[in-house]
């Protein structure tokens, strides 16, 4: 069998193979055009929901998996002022191993990466486990969502980037619609403006899949860390992604129009009817926003004895 010549090139020869198929759009890619194809998809995708400009000072999460590296390594490709953040929260093998595929990037594309060591901080995630109900995986997010906030501001970042994929918000969006959670699905969105001491945040790779994420981190010979964290509970978002998975496979694009239906039809709606969040409060201690008198953070650091 001949292989499918690509749909922009036409080539068919082994210089440029067809490596990527991608039936929802109905195109057949070599390597070189499935890359611009991407980066073009992306740059599309920042201007459509004006996420920033080439004025902005960006900051992207960088957790060293496949996402989060391809993304930084994209923006800079197109010419945006981008530079990491990394937080090590210390477990054993899993944050020396990503860390340092974060690194081994900062260095390869010239950009700066601000580190943040749990273990100084605060304490390494395995520990703090016993000072806290929550479940190490939801007070990672805590952490995380502290830090980069704070970490953005400090030093004068206009706006911080994610690398959550298509099938990482279409899971969501499908979780909160079998729920029907109004609060959540009216915050579901690939751009959530600065609010106060909140930067602004956004989800360059929201129309990206997965699988072309990692096939353009692979193709860009970008070392990634494969395993998930150790402490990963996303037991129910892993199975609404299986589910997604084999409806698109039977309908190619299913994902995606379901996603941009969702951000064209519904999403203006439940913005109409928000409300600003009146509840608001500077943390006592530390400044950063909350909605107690304390921080999350701060009141895990009384406990430890850190503060
Ligand atoms: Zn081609
Ligand atoms: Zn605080």
């Amino acid at each position: 069998m001949t292989p499918p010549k690509c749909t922009i090139c036409k080539t068919q020869n082994t210089a440029f193979p067809v490596q990527v198929l991608l039936p929802s759009y109905n195109l057949k890619l070599c390597q070189k055009h499935f890359l611009e194809w991407m980066e073009k998809r992306v740059a599309e995708t920042i201007a459509k929901y004006h996420m920033f400009t080439k004025n902005d000072k960006i900051l992207v999460a960088v957790s060293g998996g496949k996402d989060s590296l391809g993304l930084w390594f994209l923006l800079t490709q197109l010419g945006y002022e981008a530079d990491g953040l990394y937080i090590d929260l210390g477990i054993p093998e899993y944050s020396a191993e990503s860390k340092s595929y974060a690194s081994k990037l900062a260095e390869r594309i010239g950009r700066t990466l601000h580190i943040v060591d749990m273990a100084t901080e605060l304490a390494p995630i395995p520990e703090m486990k016993q000072w806290s109900r929550k479940p190490a995986c939801s007070l990672c997010g805590t952490i995380k969502r502290y830090y980069m906030n704070r970490i953005a501001r400090e030093k004068g970042y206009t706006v911080l980037a994610t690398g959550h994929n298509l099938d990482d918000e279409v899971a969501v969006l499908w979780n909160n619609v079998m729920h029907w959670n109004m609060d959540y699905l009216s915050k579901q969105y690939p751009v959530l403006p600065a609010e106060g001491p909140f930067l602004k945040k956004v989800k360059p790779l929201c129309r990206i899949s997965e699988k072309e994420s990692a096939l353009y981190t692979i193709f860009h010979k970008i070392p990634y860390i494969k395993p998930e964290c150790p402490y990963s509970t996303h037991a129910s978002s892993l199975e609404n992604k299986r589910i997604l998975q084999q409806l698109e496979e039977e309908k190619p694009g299913t994902k995606i129009t379901f996603y941009t239906g969702f951000l064209k039809n519904l999403a203006p709606l439940l913005h109409k009817n928000e409300k600003t969040d009146s509840s608001l409060a500077f943390c006592k201690i530390c400044g950063e926003p909350t909605t107690t008198e304390i921080c999350s953070i701060c009141q895990l650091k009384q406990k430890m004895g850190k503060l």
